[in-house]
């Protein structure tokens, strides 16, 4: 009777004599136990038997668990991996396009005989700028209107004579409601080129300046073109927002300009402009300067 109860203690005590938490005492009683009592041996070993299947089971579940999380994680990676995916070719595709219009500006530029004529608008402001090269001549003529009246200047640049001299010989003409005014024989630079506002110095800075900018295509005056904004590199104006560039030449046929705002708090905006290019149509003619007799002749 005695071992019966000693039994159903020793019973009870085993799942935690098995996972080792019982004490020292309580460990020797229970072994001390299983000397005179087959039964509780018996059922210690099929206990014993018991656990790895349980253990098996729980980290069955715990593999389960991590497969599942992987799982996650995987498709977790594969979404951003497709997101990064996407955002290169986009980036890719501008900076394609973007190089592509470059080029096309950059062998345009090489021309010896264009004429570019920029139309721009600013309030009270109305301005032409018609850029000539035929060779080693330029003209610039500039119109400009504004409340106070009409005021052209026309700027004839001849390559100077020695052949080894990048100075040319300018001449100026002013022209206002009240006066007539010239300078004649100056000795400068002249550095007039089409501009190329997409160039950039290399790929890298192109693919970085492409992840900013957007591209789209448009329609411009019934031309086909892409309107460019934030590309911004040191060959673009920065007072430019977006850009309608022609898709055939890669050259800007009109500008959208940033709106600001000044210290007074009126608004303004840069002037918006628009771009019209011809080319082979400059002649000798263009280059026929006005006659000097008309016009006080400005000293330096
Ligand atoms: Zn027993």
């Amino acid at each position: 009777m005695k071992e019966k109860r000693d039994c159903k203690i020793v019973q009870d005590l085993l799942p935690n004599y098995i996972e080792n938490l019982t004490n020292e005492k309580t460990n020797q009683y229970i072994e001390e136990h299983f000397k005179e009592c087959e039964d509780c041996k018996q059922i210690l070993e099929n206990m014993k038997k018991d656990i790895p299947v349980n253990k098996a089971d729980r980290d069955n579940r715990e593999v389960k668990y991590i497969k599942k999380f992987r799982k996650k994680m995987t498709v977790l990676k594969l979404i951003i991996l497709i997101i990064v995916i996407i955002f290169i070719a986009l980036t890719l595709r501008k900076a394609f396009i973007i190089s592509d219009l470059s080029n096309k500006a950059e062998n345009i530029k090489n021309s010896k005989n264009w004429r570019s004529t920029t139309y721009s608008y600013d309030i009270g402001e109305y301005t032409t700028i018609e850029l000539s090269q035929l060779d080693d001549q330029y003209k610039v003529k500039t119109t400009k209107i504004t409340e106070e009246g009409k005021e052209t200047t026309m700027m004839f640049a001849k390559k100077s004579e020695d052949e080894n001299s990048e100075r040319y010989r300018v001449n100026t003409y002013t022209e206002t409601e009240e006066e007539k005014t010239a300078r004649l024989n100056m000795d400068m630079g002249v550095y007039l080129s089409l501009q190329n506002w997409l160039y950039t110095d290399n790929w890298l800075q192109l693919v970085i300046h492409s992840i900013f900018a957007t591209v789209k295509n448009a329609a411009y005056n019934g031309e086909e073109c892409y309107y460019i904004t934030n590309f911004e590199t040191v060959y673009s104006s920065s007072f430019v927002r977006g850009m309608y560039v022609d898709k055939e030449t890669g050259l800007p046929i009109s500008t959208i300009a940033y709106e600001y705002q000044d210290s007074e708090g009126r608004k303004g905006r840069y002037p918006a402009a628009e771009y019209v290019y011809e080319f082979d149509c400059v002649t000798e003619e263009d280059f026929i300067e006005p006659d000097q007799n008309e016009y006080t002749i400005l000293k330096e």
